[in-house]
C-alpha cells in the first residue's frame, strides 16, 4: 500500500528569524522524523512563492540554499527514503496546474482572502502583484499534485487550505475523480496535535509578532545575526517599569516574551523557567542570561550550518525532484485530460 503524503514548505523571501526556527522549522523537522515511517513527507522550498511580494532577486538563490541548510542544521535527515526535499520551481507541473486552476477560480473568491488583503494593505498599489492575488491557487496546486492529505497550517493559511479543498471538490464534481481532497483544518489540527500557537514577539514592539519581513528589523533576531548583535538586541528589548518578573502576556508582554525565548533556547519548559525567575526585580540580570543563551545558541547553530555538506543536499534534491516529477506529471496529465487539453 502506498503511504499517505504529508506536505509542508517554508517561503524563502528573507533571512529566517528565531520565530521561524522555533515556530516552524524545528516542528517541521521533528514531524518529519516522527512520521516518516508511516507517511511520505514532502518538504519543499516554495521558491515561486518568494516573490509574490517584492524581494531582492539577487538574494533569492542564496536564500533558497540558506533555507535548505537551515533545515539540515536543524536535524533534517537527508537519507531517509520517505523524506523528500525539493524546490518547487524545479517541478514545472506546479506552474502548469496553477494555470488550469486559475481559469476555474473566481476573482471574488481570491479577493476575499484575508492574507491577500493584509499583505496588499501594506504595499503601494503599483507593487501589488497578480501573483500575490492568486498565490492560493499555486498553493492548491502544490498540495493537489502530490495527493497530499495532511498539510500543517498556521492561522494565516487556513483559508487557503479551505480553498484548496473547495477547488479540488468542484473540479472533481465537474470532471470526475481527479484530485485527492486534503483533510479539513480541524482534522489537520487533530493529526498534528497542534501547538502551532507559538508566537515569538518582536523585541522592540512586543505587541506584534516577530516577522522576517519587518521593515526596521530592530526587534527581530535573524538566524544569520552576529551573535554579539543578537545579545545587544536582547539587552535593548522593550520591557516595562514594574520591576517584577511575571509571565503575563497582556500586561507584561516584553518580559513574557523573553521568558518564552529563554525556555526555547534552553530546551526547558516554560513553567520551570518562569518559576525560576518569578518575582525578580533585576531585569538587567535576567536579560543578560537570555542574551548569553542567545549567543550560545546562534554560535552553535551557525557553526552547524557552515559545516553542512552542500553536495549531500544537492544529491537529495535531485533524487526527490526526479521522483516527485513523476507523481506530479501523472496528476497534471489527469487534469489535462479532464479539461480537454489531452
Ligand atoms: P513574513 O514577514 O514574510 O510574513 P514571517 O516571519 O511572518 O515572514 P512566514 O513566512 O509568514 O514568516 O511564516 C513561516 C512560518 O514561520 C510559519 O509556519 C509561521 O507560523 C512561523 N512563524 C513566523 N513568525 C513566527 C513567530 N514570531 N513565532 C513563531 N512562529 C512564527
Ligand atoms: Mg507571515
Amino acid at each position: 500500500m502506498t503511504k499517505q503524503t504529508i506536505l509542508t514548505g517554508l517561503r524563502a523571501n528573507n533571512d529566517l528569524t528565531i520565530g521561524n526556527y522555533f515556530g516552524a522549522i524545528l516542528p517541521m523537522v521533528d514531524m518529519a522524523k516522527t512520521k516518516a515511517d508511516d507517511y511520505q513527507i514532502n518538504l519543499f522550498v516554495p521558491d515561486l512563492h518568494s516573490f509574490t511580494t517584492p524581494i531582492d532577486h539577487n538574494q533569492l538563490h542564496s536564500q533558497t540554499w540558506n533555507n535548505l541548510r537551515i533545515f539540515v542544521a536543524a536535524g533534517l535527515p537527508l537519507d531517509h527514503p520517505d523524506i523528500h526535499l525539493y524546490r518547487q520551481s524545479y517541478i514545472s507541473a506546479h506552474s502548469e496546474l496553477t494555470w488550469i486552476l486559475d481559469c476555474l477560480t473566481g476573482v471574488g473568491e481570491m479577493g476575499r482572502m484575508t492574507e491577500y488583503k493584509d499583505k496588499a494593505a501594506k504595499l503601494h498599489e503599483d507593487r501589488i502583484s497578480v501573483g500575490l492575488f492568486n498565490y492560493p491557487v499555486l498553493m492548491a496546486a502544490d498540495i493537489l499534485l502530490y495527493n497530499a492529505t495532511f498539510v500543517p497550517v498556521g492561522d494565516d493559511q487556513t483559508q487557503h487550505l479551505e480553498f484548496t479543498r473547495d477547488i479540488a471538490g468542484r473540479f472533481n464534481n465537474r470532471f470526475g475523480d481527479i484530485f485527492t481532497i486534503p483533510k479539513s483544518v480541524k482534522e489537520q489540527h487533530v493529526f498534528f496535535g497542534n501547538d502551532q500557537g507559538l508566537r515569538i514577539k518582536d523585541l522592540h514592539d512586543p505587541s506584534k509578532k516577530m516577522s522576517k519581513s519587518d521593515e526596521s528589523g530592530k526587534g527581530v533576531i535573524f538566524l544569520s545575526d552576529d551573535p554579539q548583535v543578537s545579545a545587544k538586541k536582547i539587552m535593548g528589548a522593550t520591557t516595562d517599569d514594574k520591576a517584577n518578573i511575571q509571565f503575563d502576556r497582556d500586561n507584561q508582554p516584553g518580559i513574557s516574551n523573553l521568558l518564552e525565548i529563554l525556555a526555547l533556547l534552553t530546551g526547558r519548559n516554560l513553567q520551570e523557567v518562569v518559576a525560576e525567575w518569578k518575582g525578580g526585580d533585576r531585569y538587567g540580570d535576567f536579560k543578560k542570561t537570555v542574551a548569553k543563551e542567545m549567543v550560545l545558541f546562534l554560535t552553535d547553530f551557525q557553526q552547524k550550518q557552515s559545516s553542512i555538506n552542500d553536495a549531500a543536499i544537492q544529491k537529495r534534491l535531485e533524487s526527490s525532484e526526479s521522483k516527485l516529477t513523476i507523481t506530479a506529471k501523472e496528476t497534471l496529465l489527469r487534469a489535462q485530460k479532464a479539461v480537454g487539453l489531452r
